[in-house]
């Protein structure tokens, strides 16, 4: 017999959620966009243009074998952060001591249109576009639009994103509160052109130019443009509100940016006709409500993008939800929501927390010389301790460890760091082995690096 489901959203998360869905035979996917078709208009009006794309992203689209040679023909590989100062100057930053340690650049728009082609290719998926779902009742399983009201199948799948209807339907069944939280820094996207058909920077690298109290990054696009996005205070001092005019904008930025002017040839219309972005974090205390509904994705535990992590957390999700179907024929949906949630709710908040923490580290602590030993120091032990350090970095990027378990392990990790670091300041490298052995088997136990 055929089970069928709904989904709400068919942004990154949606897609990849249908692919996995559609392995099994017996389920019929419906999903609801309110946006237009992205493959028919080429006129996308989602959030950040690019995006970096880690471990656990890719482990959960290989899961669903999307994975092949032509989805990798869209991704640039970044080896590490290259460090602009103030002055000029950019210095390299290695993201790992592994070859295989790299992030991966890639469009919005691309990802997302591939997904929808593969989850639409596999027969049993339905994505019904331009159907802006106003509200959702879990109860009765109906939806509510515009124009109509739709009996949906059950259950519903909220994939639609941190201003979800379906988290907002569930918390008011569970009689809980969806938590936001806002950081008080906004987001601007401002663009380097190619120049005589090369990138003007280096290409496999993601470039920061950290300010102490703000930040721009730039990520390479396949077309050899960067996308730059600028993160500072939303009100205040050096702020998106503080700079009206044009007079404002070039003082600004010679003051803090003044390398980047030459790169940005379109820096005034980009700065006054881009959109400025909110940077909003979702903590949802209950995920699911009883078989009927479950939310996933940003909807469930959207996070602030100083970890490139958003999208990998949500496709992390779907290879999670996915393996507790894999042996599965019938569905005690109840069952299956309940146990995918409860065991992901801890690492939702954690990579919330750690993203939060990242943000001072890429906006300031990476000009700091104590930081950038600690990071040194992180790659030696993880060589002469394999099974016990990993750096936190590469615990999130470069490995599937729960994200409780890596923020847990880091917090002991820094401590070991810093504990050596002030017995030796002065050097790099040469550190206290006994002593460096004796905290790292005291507090950290064996880990596997998967
Ligand atoms: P969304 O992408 O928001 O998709 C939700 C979809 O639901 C949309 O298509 C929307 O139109 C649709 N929808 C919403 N409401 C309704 C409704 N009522 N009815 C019908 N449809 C609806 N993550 C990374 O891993 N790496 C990065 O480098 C990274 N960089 C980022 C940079 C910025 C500036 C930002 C803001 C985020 C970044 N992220 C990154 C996070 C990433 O964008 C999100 O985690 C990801 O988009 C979540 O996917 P989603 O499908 O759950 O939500």
């Amino acid at each position: 017999m055929k089970n069928n489901i709904t989904i709400i959203g068919s942004g990154l998360t949606g897609p990849l959620l249908s692919t996995i869905l559609s392995k099994k035979s017996n389920l019929n996917i419906n999903v609801f966009e309110r946006a237009s078709d992205p493959r028919k208009i080429n006129n996308f009006s989602g959030r950040s243009i690019n995006l970096a794309l880690s471990k656990r992203g890719i482990d959960a689209l290989k899961f669903a074998n999307v994975y092949n040679k032509k989805f990798e023909s869209l991704l640039i590989p970044m080896y590490g952060r290259n460090i602009h100062d103030i002055n000029g100057n950019a210095t390299f930053q290695a993201y790992g001591n592994k070859k295989e340690h790299y992030i991966n650049s890639v469009s919005r728009l691309a990802i997302n249109q591939t997904l929808m082609d593969c989850a639409e290719k596999r027969g049993n998926v339905h994505i019904n576009f331009d159907m802006k779902c106003e509200r959702v009742d879990l109860t009765t399983n109906k939806l509510y639009f515009k124009n109509k009201i739709i009996n949906a199948d059950s259950p519903i799948i909220g994939a639609d994103g941190y201003r979800s209807i379906v988290s907002e339907n569930i918390s008011e069944l569970n009689n809980t509160q969806m938590e936001y939280v806002n950081i008080e820094h906004s987001y601007k996207e401002l663009t380097i052109k190619q120049k005589n058909n090369e990138y003007q920077l280096d290409p496999n690298a993601l470039h920061i130019w950290p300010r102490r109290d703000m930040m721009m990054i730039a990520l390479p696009n396949l077309d050899k443009s960067f996308t730059c996005t600028l993160f500072m205070r939303s009100s205040g001092k050096n702020s998106f509100e503080e700079i009206k005019n044009s007079q404002k904008l070039y003082d600004f930025f010679e003051k803090y940016f003044n390398d980047a002017i030459a790169l940005i040839s379109n820096l005034e219309h980009d700065f006054f006709n881009n959109p400025t972005g909110q940077l909003i974090g979702l903590r949802v205390p209950k995920w699911k409500y009883k078989n009927k509904g479950l939310v996933i994705g940003d909807a469930a535990h959207a996070t602030v993008p100083f970890y490139g992590q958003g999208m990998n957390a949500s496709f992390e999700d779907c290879h999670i939800l996915g393996q507790l179907l894999s042996n599965k024929d019938e569905y005690n949906w109840e069952e299956i929501f309940s146990e995918f949630s409860l065991n992901r709710k801890k690492d939702a908040d954690s990579i919330l927390d750690l993203s939060l923490d990242n943000y001072k580290v890429m906006r300031s602590d990476v000009l700091d010389k104590k930081h950038i030993q600690k990071q040194k120091l992180s790659f030696v032990l993880n060589n002469d301790f394999p099974n016990h350090f990993i750096p936190l970095y590469t615990m999130v990027s470069f490995t599937s460890i729960p994200y409780s378990t890596a923020l847990e392990r880091g917090k002991i990790q820094e401590m070991i760091l810093n504990t050596l670091i002030d017995m030796n300041p002065d050097e790099l490298i040469d550190y206290n082995k006994p002593k460096a052995k004796e905290l790292i088997f005291k507090h950290l136990s064996k880990i596997s690096n998967e």
